[in-house]
């Protein structure tokens, strides 16, 4: 089958690969081309512009940074819904907002095209190892007829409702994921504030109730000083203000969230917005004092 393809950062690379590798036809489009080179060289073909890959595939996949660079990829002037052509069916996969998904599924709708949101949970090791959890909002009939592809890239995928279902799942996924983040830069602070080995503390609580893929996988980078990005800081700021967003506007008080919010903001000004997420152990360390001068 021929399949559109636009971003090829951290997640989006892997995630082509995986429909490449299932034999499928694809066309390319990254802001930066350098960052699709190794699918090219596997053999996908390169496009000028979001417009030239919905002229030539039947799917079009979308898995960019931040919403504006979703509305600017659909709705800019070269953007996927001003070509005409084969595209049948346009699945964005970012994390966005419910709003603009229930933007693209209008205007798609008006063009005969169908539209899928659907975002993914399992990082950087979920996208390489197509293990990811991928929930998805809008037309059904398209979902049924992404499933075979969204198989080749996640274990897990469920169908969450109409337009804009998924990116909400995903807020869900996001907020829960807040909470965890400070519990495991917290438990693992006083690890080694105690004395304890971190590494030896993530073998045994790791596998008790208080397990998760957060304390397992980001524990253990933690442990390493590893702060390379799996799961950019600044992408985790954008989910949890679109989450704050959505819920003021469900009347809805999230102050734990909020607070990790206030955190990771603080994460970011003390220059890790590119960082990973288990940077926020960074600005943790910085509260307690572990920076200052003797
Ligand atoms: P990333 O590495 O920054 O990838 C995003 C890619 O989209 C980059 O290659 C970027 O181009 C490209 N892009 C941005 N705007 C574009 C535009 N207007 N036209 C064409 N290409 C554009 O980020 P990522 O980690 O793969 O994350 C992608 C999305 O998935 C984000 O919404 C993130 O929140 C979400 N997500 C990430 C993870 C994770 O663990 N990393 C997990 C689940 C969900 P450049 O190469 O020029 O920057």
């Amino acid at each position: 089958m021929k399949i559109g393809w636009i971003g090829t950062g951290i997640m989006g690379a892997s995630m082509a690969g995986h429909l490449h590798a299932a034999g499928h036809e694809l066309f390319l489009y990254n802001r930066t081309k350098e960052k699709a080179a190794p699918l090219l060289a596997r053999g996908a073909r390169w496009c000028e512009t979001p417009a030239e890959v919905a002229g030539n595939g039947e799917f079009v996949f979308t898995m960019v940074g931040f919403p504006r660079d979703v509305e600017e990829v659909y709705f800019g002037e070269e953007g996927i819904l001003t070509a005409d052509g084969p595209c049948r069916i346009v699945i964005d996969m970012t994390t966005s907002s419910p709003g603009l998904a229930g933007k693209i599924a209008d205007a798609s709708t008006a063009k005969g095209i169908s539209s899928l949101d659907a975002p993914v949970s399992g990082g950087d090791i979920g996208a390489r190892e197509a293990a990811l959890a991928i929930m998805a909002g809008g037309d059904r009939k398209a979902f049924d007829e992404a499933s075979p592809l969204f198989q080749t890239m996640g274990k897990t995928i469920s169908y969450m409702g109409e337009a804009g279902s998924g990116q909400h799942t995903k807020m869900c996924n996001q907020i829960l994921i807040a909470g965890t983040m400070i519990g495991v830069c917290e438990s693992l602070l006083y690890a080694n504030k105690s004395g304890l080995d971190e590494d030896t503390v993530i073998d045994i609580i790791g596998k008790g109730a208080a397990s998760s893929w957060c304390i397992n996988n980001l524990g253990r980078r933690i442990a390493q000083g590893n702060y390379d990005p799996g799961f950019f800081v600044e992408h985790f700021i954008k989910d949890m203000g679109i989450a704050l967003r959505e819920a003021e506007s469900l009347d809805l008080t999230l102050p734990g969230l909020a607070l990790v919010h206030q955190l990771y903001i603080a994460v970011k000004a003390q220059g890790h917005g590119r960082s990973g997420t288990q940077a926020l152990m960074l600005a943790l360390k910085n509260l307690n004092g572990e920076n200052r001068r003797q």
